[in-house]
Formats: structure tokens, C-alpha cells, sequence
């Protein structure tokens, strides 16, 4: 038995998270509204442990490093409707929800938009991103009946997690997750605020400003910058990002004994603060906007894993000339077919190989990817030939009779 252990310590084990510390970037370039997303493809690496019979198990759909593509799309928590979702509710498909897992039922069809209605799916945007996720992985190729979504049991979701779901494709390995699409609440983008003292965050502007009671932050520029010089504006936005548990903590600690130690984390260090620095009070206050953290629906998609399946299942053997012939044949949709056409006369002649290349110059201009066979063998082996690399389409012809 072989154990291989790698170390990812330094290695992103997702995309997203680069996604999210722009965050105030991406919002800016949006006109400062939401929703919007922002998708990513690159490198992900996983500390996957890799012993020799697993191996044989999955062959090469546990990797410790492959293409993830994923979608991170940010929505006011109090609002996950959305606008498109009435095109994808009529769609109906294989769901395997946690109460049919937990009681031993197998996976039903059923509508995306009852699923959503009745609270199986715990928002419209989730289940949109669900139905997007089956006509993009069917419209690839991928067989409807051996496509479905498996909700995600409570064991097995972060804790975080509002809701998740994965598109599990079967292929001859059994059931093989190849997209999780979640809900990751405001998780991510709260911890990276917590972490680094800067807020990522939206505002909804109020059509009429609203009277509210809040807590209100205050530091005082002038005894920071005495205090702390060149580091005032890091301890400034750490103090201005605190969640009001940490604020009412702090208001204590000042009360009770005149300061305070504060971490400051885009510093590296705990700092003190003076009751001077910062006054922090419950007020009535007239706000012109709500400001919040925004939660994210993420779509991420294992490119690799959906690349296999879709060759298991556009593949299929057809019966040759004699009767221990077998050819090779992928039924690729034209839309991910590599070679979209071949060009092929029926009979060996230079007339027809002008003809071919005439041919060919137009589907290069039109940017349809082709190869032309002016090859003498024979018509069946030609066929054949295009058959086993995937080319759905061909152009032939053979001699009007004068
Ligand atoms: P996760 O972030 O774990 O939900 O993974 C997202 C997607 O990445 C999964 O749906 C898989 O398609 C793919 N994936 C996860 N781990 C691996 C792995 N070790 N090898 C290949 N693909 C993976």
C-alpha cells in the first residue's frame, strides 16, 4: 500500500476567496448595487490523501490539483428572489433532497419551482443557479437521467451554510460529485472584515430617510494620529469595522477602567485604547441607508470531473465491418465538439480536392473549426475516422450524373 501525502499549506483550496477580498472593487465596478457576480477558473489544490486501492476507486477524479471554475454571487440577505428564476422554474429534474436520504427513498423527479415554493430549496437564487447548472451540464452532453441534485446532509454542510447542493453525474464510478452549488450566507465576507479591519460591505439607499436606534462608533482623528502617527488610519478602520459585540465590549472595558487593549490586525498587533480615542454610544439616529454584509451563492464547478463524464457518456461502440469489430464513437454536441466538421468528397479525384479546399476556406472564414480527409481509403473507414475523435458534422458530395 502506497500513502502520498502533500503538504497545500501554501496552495488555495478555491478560487473564491480571492473573489471576495476584492470585494470592494468588484461592488464599485457594479455601480454600487447588487445583485452581482463575479466568476474565476484556475488552479485549486486539495491535501487529498491518496492511498492505492482509493485510487483504483476513483481513478482520476480525486486529484490533488485541478481546474475549479466557480461563480460567486452576492445577494441582500433579505432578498434572495431572482428576477430570471420564473425562466428556469418549469424545469424538471432528478433532486435528491436530505428528507428522501434520511428515509431511504432514491432521488425524484421533480419541479424546480414547487422545490423553491415549498421550501425544499431555501431560495430562488439558489434554485436558479440549480437550474442553470442542468441545462448548462445537459446542453454539454450530459444524460439527463443519470444527472441529479443531492442536497446536502446537515453532517456534511458547513456550518455557515444557509443551503447545499451538489450535481452529481453517474458514470462508472457510481455517483460522482461534480458541482456544489451553496449558499454561503455572509461567511466569508464577514471574516475577511473581521480579520482585516475592512468593511466589505453594501448599502440600500432608503427612499425616505428611517429613524433608528444605533450604536455609533466614533473615533477622534486628532488622539489617534497622537497616539498612533503613521498607523492611525489601520487603527482608525479597525475600530469603524467592529461588530457591535465587540463595541459594547469595549465600551465596558473603557468605562470600568479608562482603556482598552484592541487587536489590530492589518497591524500585526494589540494596541491600547484610551476612552480619548473613541466614544461609543447608543443614539437616535435618521439613516438614509441600510448597510450590510451581503450573502453569496456560489456555483463551483469541477472541470475535470464533468470532462470525464461527459466522455463516458457521449461514448458508445457501434458494430464494424465483420463481427469482432467494434468502432470507437463520441457523440459530442456540436456546441463542445473540438473539430466541428470534416470535409470528405466520396471518391479520390483532383477535381474534388479543389472542390474540398473551396470548401474549407469558407468554414475557416466562418471560424468553423474542420479538418478535410481527401485521403483514397475508403468511405466507411473515413467515417469512421471523424466517429472516434468526435466530429458531429460532414460535409460530402458526390458527382451530379450528366
Ligand atoms: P468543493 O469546494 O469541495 O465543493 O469542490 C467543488 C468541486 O470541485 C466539486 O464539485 C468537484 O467537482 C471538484 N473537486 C473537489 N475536490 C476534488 C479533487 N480532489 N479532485 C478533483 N476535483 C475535485
Amino acid at each position: 500500500m502506497q500513502l502520498c501525502l502533500h503538504s497545500c499549506r501554501y496552495m488555495r483550496p478555491e478560487t473564491a476567496q480571492g473573489i471576495f477580498v476584492n470585494f470592494k472593487d468588484l461592488y464599485y465596478y457594479n455601480g454600487n448595487k447588487l445583485p452581482f457576480a463575479a466568476a474565476q477558473i484556475g488552479q485549486a489544490f486539495r491535501n487529498e490523501v491518496l492511498f492505492y486501492t482509493y485510487i483504483l476507486k476513483t481513478g482520476l477524479l480525486r486529484v490533488r490539483e485541478f481546474t475549479l471554475a466557480e461563480i460567486e454571487h452576492f445577494v441582500d440577505p433579505e432578498d434572495k428572489s431572482h428576477p430570471k428564476f420564473s425562466d428556469v422554474a418549469d424545469l424538471k429534474f432528478l433532486m435528491f433532497p436530505r428528507e428522501e436520504q434520511l428515509t431511504g427513498k432514491s432521488s425524484t423527479t421533480l419541479r424546480l419551482g414547487d422545490a423553491v415554493a415549498n421550501g425544499t430549496i431555501n431560495n430562488e437564487t439558489l434554485g436558479y443557479f440549480i437550474g442553470r447548472v442542468y441545462l448548462f451540464l445537459t446542453r454539454l452532453g450530459i444524460e439527463k437521467d443519470r444527472l441529479r441534485f443531492r442536497q446536502h446532509l446537515p453532517n456534511e454542510m458547513a456550518h455557515y451554510a444557509a443551503d447545499c447542493w451538489d450535481a452529481e453525474i453517474e458514470c462508472s464510478y457510481g455517483w460522482i460529485e461534480c458541482v456544489g452549488i451553496a449558499d454561503r450566507s455572509a461567511y466569508d465576507l464577514k471574516a475577511h472584515t473581521e480579520k482585516s479591519g475592512v468593511a466589505l460591505v453594501a448599502a440600500e439607499k432608503f427612499a425616505e430617510p428611517r429613524e433608528v436606534e444605533k450604536l455609533l462608533i466614533t473615533p477622534s482623528k486628532k488622539d489617534l494620529g497622537l497616539a498612533f502617527k503613521g498607523n492611525q488610519k489601520m487603527v482608525l478602520e479597525a475600530l469603524e469595522a467592529m461588530s457591535e459585540a465587540e463595541a459594547l465590549e469595549m465600551k465596558f472595558k473603557l468605562e470600568s477602567n479608562g482603556e482598552a487593549e484592541f487587536q489590530v490586525c492589518t497591524l500585526n498587533k494589540t494596541v491600547t485604547i484610551t476612552n480619548k480615542m473613541v466614544s461609543i454610544n447608543k443614539e437616535k439616529k435618521k439613516e438614509h441607508q441600510r448597510v450590510f454584509t451581503p450573502s453569496v451563492i456560489e456555483p463551483s464547478f469541477g472541470i475535470g470531473r464533468i470532462i470525464y463524464c461527459l466522455y463516458e457518456h457521449c461514448f458508445y461502440t457501434r458494430a464494424g465491418k465483420t463481427e469482432d469489430e467494434q468502432l470507437n464513437v463520441f457523440a459530442f454536441p456540436t456546441l463542445v465538439a473540438p473539430i466541428k466538421c470534416t470535409v470528405f468528397p466520396l471518391a479520390k479525384n483532383e477535381q474534388f480536392d479543389t472542390v474540398a479546399r473551396d470548401i474549407s476556406k469558407e468554414l475557416t472564414s466562418s471560424g468553423i473549426s474542420h479538418i478535410i480527409d481527401v485521403t483514397g481509403t475508403s468511405i466507411g473507414k473515413r467515417y469512421a475516422r471523424t466517429d472516434e475523435i468526435g466530429v458531429p458534422l460532414a460535409v460530402t458530395w458526390i458527382r451530379r450524373r450528366q
